[in-house]
């Protein structure tokens, strides 16, 4: 929120006052005991740019509070993350979105996939790829209509454990996203060594693309790229049709943003995206 190219770690004594933090605090761990359902999942469309058509989406948890009100993730997962909540709250989405997408596959959209966010404090937990592997199974989704969004904005000390972990859950039959590339650590460190599928071009690359050369450069060096090593690119946060234009035409395939939709809950995404030529 305080702009871009900033990085903002949580402090628990910072970010909040006490009080305030303890209630958050209290309520959230409330929520996850025995309210888990005041999470809710929103969807965003995904757009092919050669046929406009919506066949993939982003789920994004919400937290509607009866205590606190709505709140979106910015204002709760910091804090998930610091106090160990998040697997919880991720399990749960990612359930949720694979309930969910199994629902539309059902109903005709056979290839329709859904995108998952994977907190890195998640991806470290010790029994990760059992934990997804038994919510695949659970909700009877077919494997290969998962991806699973890994954040780039992480240092990954321990490279030889995440790719084990990154393979395992891949052998599980989800692909693998790169999130926020672009902004992180060791951007082609990690396209070279993780088994990636897909790549998700941040939007602070988005947001000047139109005036920048450099955005340019960089967004064209990255769909050439993804062609030799073979990973598709999504590039997020399109907010208008010059940006779209461009992109469209420097080669990009999928594009997510508020040019086509911000997220929405299941059923207005259903009526409104899914399957759909947007326009
Ligand atoms: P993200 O994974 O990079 O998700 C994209 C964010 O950009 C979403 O914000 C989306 O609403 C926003 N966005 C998309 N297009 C546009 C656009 O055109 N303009 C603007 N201004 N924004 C756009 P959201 O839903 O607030 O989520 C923020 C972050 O919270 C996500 O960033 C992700 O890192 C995290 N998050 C959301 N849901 C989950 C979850 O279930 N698990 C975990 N671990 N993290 C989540
Ligand atoms: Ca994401
Ligand atoms: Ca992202
Ligand atoms: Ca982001």
């Amino acid at each position: 929120r305080s702009g871009k190219n900033r990085y903002n770690f949580y402090d628990g004594s910072k970010n909040h006052n006490t009080v305030q933090r303890l209630d958050i605090e209290n309520n959230m761990r409330q929520a996850v005991a025995s309210q888990i359902h005041e999470f809710v999942v929103f969807y965003q469309p995904v757009v092919d740019t050669v046929t406009k058509k919506c066949m993939s989406c982003e789920a994004l948890v919400r937290w509607d509070s009866k205590a606190l009100g709505f709140m979106g993730p910015g204002d709760f997962i910091p804090l998930a993350e610091y106090l160990g909540l998040i697997t919880d709250i991720g399990d749960y989405v990612l359930e949720e979105a694979c309930r969910q997408c199994k629902i539309w596959n059902d109903k005709g959209y056979k290839d329709f996939h859904i995108n998952v966010n994977l907190s890195v404090v998640q991806l470290l937990q010790q029994n990760v790829v059992e934990n997804v592997g038994r919510i695949l199974s659970r909700t009877g989704v077919n494997p290969r209509n998962i991806v699973l969004e890994i954040t780039e904005s992480f240092a990954i000390n321990d490279m030889e454990r995440v790719l084990k972990i990154i393979s395992g859950l891949k052998a599980l039959g989800p692909r693998i996203a790169l999130d926020d590339f672009g902004t992180g650590y060791s951007s082609l460190n990690y396209i070279k060594q993780l088994p990636l599928n897909i790549i998700k071009v941040d939007k602070t690359f988005i947001d000047d693309i139109v005036e920048d050369e450099y955005a340019q450069a960089f967004v064209k060096l990255i769909v050439d790229l993804s062609k030799t090593i073979g990973t598709q690119i999504v590039v997020e946060g399109i907010e208008d049709i010059e940006q779209y234009n461009l992109l469209k035409e420097i080669g990009v395939n999928y594009i997510q943003g508020y040019y086509f939709g911000k997220p929405v809950p299941a059923n207005q995404f259903e009526f409104e995206y899914l399957g759909k030529v947007l326009n």
